[in-house]
C-alpha cells in the first residue's frame, strides 16, 4: 500500500473542500482499502467522511425515504420503516457480505464499490477498464461474469443495494463545491462499458454522494430481494433479483424485475415484467417471468449455468414478494 495523507472531516463543506488533486473519499473503507492493498488505487490523500453526522440516518416521510449515505447496511436492513414498506431494500442490505462487514460498510459505499472482476482487481492485469484495449475475461476465467449487455467488458454489477434502489425507482443526490446539488435517477447513474469503459458511474471526482431518495411505493406494493452465491455469506452474488409488485388483490398492476450479477450495470428485465403485468401472481406467471428474463442472454465459455440460475432466482423472488414462498429459498422444493 502507498503512503497517503488522511483528511478527517466532520462536515460536508470541509470534505468537499478536500476533494481535489486526486483525493479519494473513504466511508467504511471496506472496498477502498481493499483496492489500495491490491495496488489498483493509490490516492495521495484520503478524505475520511465516516464522522460526518449529517450524512447518516434514515428519514421516512409520506412521499418516501431519504437515506444518508453513511448509514450502514446493517442499519438499513434492520430499520422498521424500511422493512415495512421497502422490503426489497432491507433484504438486499441484509444479504450483502457478512454481519461484520454490514456493520462497517455504508450504503453509499455499497452503491459506489467498484467491479469485482478478478482481472480488474489485480494490479498484474492492465485491462480495458484501466485504459488498455484488452479484456482478459472473454478468453480467460469468466465463470462469475456477465451473461447479457456486456459489450466490451463482461464484469458484473456488484452492488446488492443498487438492485433494490433500481427496483424501487430511487435516485442519488450528488453535491460538489463548484456546482452544488444535482439528483440522478439510479438507472442513469451507472455507465455501461460500451458507453465508456473507464467510468463506472457519472459522479465527478469533486462530488460527494450526499443522499439516496426512494419514492414511497404505491398502496398494495409488495417486494423482495434474493441473492444466490457459491456461499451463503462472505461472497458476492452470482445471481440476484429485486422484485417490486404493485398488487390489486392477487392481480399484479405493475411489476419491476431488477437484476444485478447478470450484466455490468444493474438492469431491469422488461420482458419479465411484461409476463407479470395485469396477471395474477402464480407459480406459472412467476415461472414465465423467470424464463423471459433470459431474453438476449449470451453466456460466456464458463457461465452458462447462470442462464439456468437467474430464472430460478427470479421465480423464487417473485413468489417471495407475493407472500407465496418462505423467506428461505432452500426451504421450498421448486420444479422449473
Ligand atoms: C467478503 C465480502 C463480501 C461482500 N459481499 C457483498 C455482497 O454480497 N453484496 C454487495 O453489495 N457487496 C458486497 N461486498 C462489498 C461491500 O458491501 C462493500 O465493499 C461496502 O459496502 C463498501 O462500503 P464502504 O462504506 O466500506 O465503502 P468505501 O470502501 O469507503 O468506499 C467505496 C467507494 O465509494 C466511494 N465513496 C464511498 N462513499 C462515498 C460518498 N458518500 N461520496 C462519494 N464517494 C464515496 C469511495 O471513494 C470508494 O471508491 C462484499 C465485500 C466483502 C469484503
Amino acid at each position: 500500500m502507498n503512503s497517503f495523507a488522511l483528511a478527517d472531516c466532520s462536515t460536508v463543506e470541509s470534505a468537499l473542500a478536500q476533494l481535489k488533486d486526486g483525493a479519494m473519499v473513504k466511508a467504511g473503507g471496506v472496498d477502498l482499502l481493499d483496492r489500495m492493498k491490491n495496488g489498483t488505487d493509490a490516492p495521495k490523500r484520503l478524505v475520511n467522511i465516516r464522522n460526518i453526522r449529517e450524512l447518516r440516518g434514515i428519514h421516512a416521510a409520506p412521499d418516501g425515504l431519504t437515506i444518508g449515505p453513511l448509514t450502514t447496511l446493517a442499519e438499513v436492513a434492520e430499520d422498521p420503516s424500511v422493512r415495512a414498506d421497502y422490503a426489497v431494500l432491507a433484504d438486499a442490505c441484509g444479504a450483502a457480505a457478512t454481519p461484520h462487514i454490514r456493520n462497517m460498510a455504508t450504503i453509499g459505499g455499497n452503491l459506489l464499490q467498484e467491479l469485482q472482476c478478478w482481472y480488474f482487481r489485480s494490479a498484474d492485469f492492465e485491462c480495458i477498464r484501466k485504459g488498455k484495449e484488452v479484456c482478459f475475461a472473454f478468453s480467460g476465467l469468466n465463470q462469475y461474469h456477465a451473461i447479457m449487455d456486456y459489450g466490451t467488458c463482461p464484469s458484473v454489477a456488484p452492488s446488492s443495494s443498487a438492485v433494490a434502489v433500481l427496483a424501487l425507482g430511487g435516485s442519488v443526490e450528488l453535491t460538489s463545491a463548484a456546482k452544488g446539488k444535482r439528483t440522478v435517477a439510479i438507472q442513469d447513474f451507472y455507465v455501461k462499458p460500451d458507453a465508456n469503459p473507464h467510468r463506472f458511474h457519472v459522479m465527478a471526482p469533486d462530488e460527494l454522494l450526499t443522499a439516496i431518495h426512494i419514492p414511497k411505493p404505491a398502496a398494495g406494493t409488495r417486494s423482495a430481494y434474493q441473492k444466490y452465491g457459491e456461499k451463503e455469506s462472505h461472497d458476492w452474488a452470482i445471481a440476484d433479483a429485486g422484485i417490486v409488485l404493485e398488487m390489486d388483490g392477487n392481480v399484479c398492476r405493475r411489476a419491476v424485475v431488477a437484476m444485478g450479477a447478470a450484466s455490468p450495470v444493474v438492469r431491469r428485465s422488461k420482458e419479465a415484467e411484461a409476463e407479470l403485468a395485469g396477471k395474477p401472481i402464480t407459480q406459472a406467471t412467476a415461472r414465465a417471468a423467470g424464463k423471459a428474463s433470459m431474453t438476449g442472454a449470451m453466456p460466456l465459455s464458463m457461465n452458462a449455468y447462470k442462464v439456468q440460475l437467474f430464472p430460478v432466482a427470479i421465480y423464487r423472488t417473485i413468489l417471495l414478494a407475493a407472500g407465496q414462498m418462505d423467506r428461505d429459498p432452500s426451504a421450498t422444493a421448486v420444479a422449473l
